[in-house]
């Protein structure tokens, strides 16, 4: 564990990173965070911790992760771009941190930290440490120099699937969401919104009736381009989501 610096607890509304001025109050010294998505809706409750995370414990995993979101930043699978989502960055990554016998809700994960898809090499400061999500409350504890990802709970409820699952990418890919059916690839109901307790049980559901467990990845019906790769290594969650986008690029191949 690393020491806990002294911390101040924030109550502030951001969307996507950006602290909206008008929204963020102050309560003494203690502020609690509300996560949004880009469009606004609230996606859950941060009491966020503000401290330097400990390279010793997190600087491997760090690599690892800052390593393949790099590889699939050039892919076009993490990043911001003016002509998708409103300008809004997407995609992030995230790892366990902890021992595999973490309960459920209490699996640590680094995640990375709002907004930061449209940056290039980030580093150990642009992940957040996520200690405790609770999707009945939308509620998380975190801590960092920023404030976590508004998928933290698809993050959660892809962890809480099995112990064995230490890594979590989640893309953004018009070609694999738009081949999901042609590939078979599992996919969360349309009509479930990601970042919420019925996706939670949605990607339940699949991970016991679908194939999920054989393609270590999955399209989020209702989340438009949304991809999830996982795996128990990041290699395993990084060639899950190149094989499958290979496969897609291959259906939109028509040689005559
Ligand atoms: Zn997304």
């Amino acid at each position: 564990m690393a020491a806990s610096a002294p911390h101040t607890r924030n109550r502030a509304v951001f969307m996507n990173g950006y602290i909206s001025a008008l929204s963020l109050w102050l309560t003494g010294a203690k502020t609690v965070e509300i996560v949004h998505d880009d469009e606004g809706v609230i996606k859950f409750e941060a009491e966020h911790h503000h401290e330097v995370l400990d390279p010793r414990r997190m600087g491997d995993v760090a690599c690892k992760l800052i390593a393949w979101r790099e590889m699939i930043g050039l892919l076009g699978l993490v990043g911001k771009r003016p002509d998708r989502y409103g300008g809004a960055a997407y995609g992030n990554v995230s790892a366990r941190i902890g021992p595999p016998s973490a309960v459920c809700g209490q699996r640590a994960m680094l995640i990375s930290g709002t907004q930061t898809g449209g940056m290039g090499r980030v580093g150990l400061s642009d992940f957040c440490l996520v200690e405790q999500y609770d999707y009945d409350r939308n509620w998380v504890r975190s801590r960092g120099t920023t404030q976590p990802s508004s998928e933290t709970m698809t993050h959660g409820a892809i962890y809480d699937l099995s112990p064995a699952i230490r890594f979590v990418l989640h893309a953004h890919s018009p070609v694999m969401w738009r081949a999901r059916q042609a590939l078979r690839l599992p996919t969360t109901d349309p009509r479930v919104p990601y970042g919420t307790p019925q996706m939670a049980r949605e990607v339940q559901r699949l991970y016991r009736g679908s194939t999920v467990q054989a393609t270590n990845l999955l399209a989020m019906g209702g989340h438009e381009d949304g991809i999830i790769a996982f795996g128990e290594t990041v290699e395993q969650a990084g060639q899950a989501l190149v094989t499958w986008l290979g496969r897609a690029y291959e259906q939109t191949c028509r040689i005559s």
